[in-house]
């Protein structure tokens, strides 16, 4: 419990937000890349103890809500088949695609299930060798490790019934499409502590340099949270604009090369679509082609579909920082985690899911944990 304690500990959060009230002078707009702290912020009403002239915005780091609808769409085709068992992370059953999502699958009599690792989606293979096993793959860097070593293990056993659906995004090439828009209000970021864990910091010198923003490395919990923040306002107030680390405790600046240098080997860097932003250039990975024969994509030929987002779902601006979830209109009336129109609604990470399970429209000024509202099973 060491580093949850000291890290959730009331009285030196207090302190920190003290100093940082006496530093402001100027109203700052910053972004939490991560889906996981935007989560922690929200719920332990961080932004609302901050200074009013610091704006907090939620960035687009949540891989459930940026996977693409037709990544989305091609699940739902290749879970359908009848010789799939299809395996996935259980907040990806209810992220809807153009029409229905994989918990109607497996109404339908889909083999859907939810594993918690991709190891566990290796051994559905071993234990199933006439079922063809496909696993959900999707993520930011932080993930990507271990999906790359659960197909090196499957080539390994001589697995020919298992594959991956990969949906990988990476977060610099995102900080580039949110700075380099037109509309773009960010200031200063909080890059997320555990993508930086695997691939370092020294990735965000050249954004830093380029776009002349503050971006500091930060943890996950409420004093991780407002030191970074800190950081970010210090440098703000100073007109710098650095790449700090204060999530030190587990963060290099080079990261972890062996994790590093198994990513190269399986996955090679490819355009993405992310959902509700749009394409982006080298902004994701792909299996090379030494690995097609895991390549799900490839195995039931679902390469080419197309999909139409909700008109009504504007979740695309929010992980730009340009609007909150209350700005929709669909907030907690048309769009639920019971019905969602997007998969910002129902992600564990997703902006508009922290801001409806902690109650925020209702929410409270306590350093405590907010209620958390029932969440559908
Ligand atoms: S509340 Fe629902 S419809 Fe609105 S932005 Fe969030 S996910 Fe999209």
């Amino acid at each position: 419990m060491k580093h949850l304690e000291e890290y959730r500990d009331a009285h030196l959060v207090r302190g920190v937000l003290d100093d940082l009230r006496r530093r402001v002078t100027r109203p700052w707009v910053i972004m939490e890349i991560c889906g996981g702290q935007t989560h922690s912020i929200v719920r332990h009403g961080l932004d609302r103890l901050l200074p009013d002239s610091i704006e907090l915005v939620h960035g687009p780091g949540c891989p459930v809500c940026v996977t693409s609808l037709e990544l989305i769409d091609k699940a739902l085709a290749i879970a359908a088949q009848p010789e799939v068992i299809f395996a996935s992370y259980g907040d990806m059953l209810r992220v809807p695609g153009s029409g229905r999502d994989l918990f109607a699958v497996r109404a339908a009599g889909g083999d859907v299930r939810v594993v918690y690792s991709p190891l566990d989606a290796v051994k559905l293979a071993q234990a199933n060798p006439d079922r063809q096993v496909v696993f959900f793959a999707i993520g930011f860097e932080t993930t990507a490790p271990a999906n790359v070593m659960s197909v090196l293990q499957a080539r390994a056993l001589g697995l020919t019934n298992y594959s991956v659906l990969v949906s990988h995004v990476c977060v610099p090439p995102a900080m580039h499409a949110i700075l380099g828009s037109p509309h773009n209000r960010v200031q200063g970021f909080l890059a997320a502590g555990h993508v930086c864990a695997v691939m370092g910091y020294w990735e965000y010198e050249p954004i830093a340099s380029r776009y002349r923003v503050p971006i500091v490395v930060t943890g996950f919990e409420p004093l991780d949270l407002v030191q970074g923040i800190r950081q970010t306002v210090e440098q703000l107030e100073a007109g710098r604009a650095e790449v700090e680390n204060a999530y030190a405790r587990v963060v290099t600046r080079l990261g972890n090369p062996a994790a590093q240098q198994v990513i190269g080997q399986v996955f090679e860097v490819c355009d993405r679509n992310w959902r509700g932003i749009g394409r982006l250039p080298a902004s994701g990975w792909k299996l090379r082609a030494e690995y097609a024969a895991f390549d799900a994509e490839l195995r039931f030929e679902v390469q080419d579909m197309r999909a139409e987002e909700s008109p009504l779902c504007i979740a695309g601006m929010i992980l730009q920082g340009l609007r909150r979830p209350g700005d929709c209109p669909a907030f907690g009336t048309l769009c639920t985690p019971e019905q969602p129109l997007g998969a910002t609604m129902v992600s564990s990470e997703g902006a508009c899911s922290a801001y409806y399970r902690y109650g925020r429209d209702a929410g409270s000024m306590s350093l405590a944990a907010e209620p958390e509202r029932k969440q559908p099973a």
